[in-house]
């Protein structure tokens, strides 16, 4: 299928294929794609224009969030590994019948003996003391317990612990850009479209194709733009390919910037991200910006989560092993 695609030429097929093929041999091999950018990296494999344009950029920049001149190339080339080389079924996509919110909603948790979920109940302060954790206070009341995970996003721990001491200079954050557009009438059929050569990279068919998602990953350009001058961008882009959507009257949106939604994949990040363990044994850490072996991910964030467990089981004598190793 990948060599029938129209909109890339022969000459950028045999380049991608030559590059794919370098990725086998280089990833997990080659010391310094923790220390060079994609881009780099695809420029040193002489990547036509239109093939790093519409191959590499739309499948890697919304895979780690972040542009290929600054996306290390460690994660580029691992995203390319699982996806096309580590094993036959690697191109397979899971998709959820039901919404996350109603996969892991909080009843089926509570289901579970001895899980007790406090919801919008934040951790103001861990309270430190006899070098170990003794306590969470969250609004003024106080909860003890043996271990404690602290799976907030990296901006908020030096607030909550700075016993931790844990240093995020050099670490920055990589904005999502989502656009949702109301029409009057159906413009499209299609479930979901990559849109090649635009601001946009995705579009989702929410409602009867009449509630369209736009989402731009890595967006930092756009961070300035006005909300209706996104609305424009995103219309406009949408009507060149989707000739319904020229005529059709746009009867609401609603435009969400997440400003911090990952931290930025620069190079030099994977030997920053700290492990689970802290120099607290019972403190852990997990998110996905945590040591969790993947980009800025739901992946990564489970696997962080998988590593905490193993770690807290090992500190109370039963090891137990969550974590599955990506296919060697
Ligand atoms: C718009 C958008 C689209 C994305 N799309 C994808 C995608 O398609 N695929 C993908 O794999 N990833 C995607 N991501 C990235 C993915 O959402 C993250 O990698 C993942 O959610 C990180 O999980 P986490 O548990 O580390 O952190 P979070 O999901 O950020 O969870 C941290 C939690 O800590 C809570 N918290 C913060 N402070 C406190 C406190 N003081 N006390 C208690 N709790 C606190 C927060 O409320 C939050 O619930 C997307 C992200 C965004 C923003």
């Amino acid at each position: 299928s990948f060599l029938g695609v129209k909109f890339l030429g022969f000459e950028d097929k045999l380049a991608i294929l030559r590059a794919v093929a370098a990725v086998g041999r280089e990833y997990r091999r080659r010391q310094e794609l923790d220390r060079m950018t994609m881009l780099e990296w695809l420029e040193e494999k002489r990547q036509p224009g239109r093939a790093i344009g519409r191959f590499w950029r739309p499948v890697l920049v919304s895979a780690v969030n972040e542009e290929l001149d600054r996306m290390a190339a460690r994660y580029g080339l691992q995203v390319i590994w699982l996806g096309f080389l580590a094993s036959a079924q690697g191109y397979e996509l899971g998709v959820p019948a039901v919404p996350l919110g109603e996969l892991y909603r909080a009843e089926a948790w509570q289901r579970l003996e001895r899980v007790r979920l406090r919801l919008r109940a934040a951790v103001d302060r861990v309270v430190f003391r006899g070098g170990r954790a003794a306590a969470v206070v969250s609004a003024g009341e106080t909860a003890s317990a043996d271990f404690y995970i602290l799976a907030v996003p990296f901006e908020r721990l030096a607030g909550l612990a700075p016993e931790l001491g844990m240093d995020f200079t050099g670490w920055e954050h990589s904005p999502i850009t989502g656009i949702h557009l109301w029409y009057d009438r159906p413009v499209t059929e299609l479930p979901h479209a990559t849109l090649l050569d635009r601001t946009i990279q995705w579009f989702f068919n929410k409602a009867e194709g009449r509630h369209i998602q736009v989402v731009v990953s890595a967006s930092r350009k756009l961070l300035d733009l006005k909300r209706s001058e996104l609305v424009e961008l995103a219309r406009g882009e949408l009507a060149e390919f989707l000739p319904s959507a020229r005529s059709a009257r746009l009867e609401q949106a609603h435009v969400i910037k997440e400003v911090r939604a990952t931290f930025s994949a620069l190079p030099g990040m994977e030997a920053r991200r700290p492990p689970a363990r802290t120099g607290f044994d019972n403190v852990l850490l997990a998110g996905d910006w945590t040591h969790s072996g993947w980009p800025p991910t739901m992946e990564g964030a489970v696997r962080s989560g998988y590593l905490a467990a193993e770690a807290v089981a090992a500190a109370c004598g039963r090891p137990v092993r969550f974590f599955k190793p990506d296919p060697a």
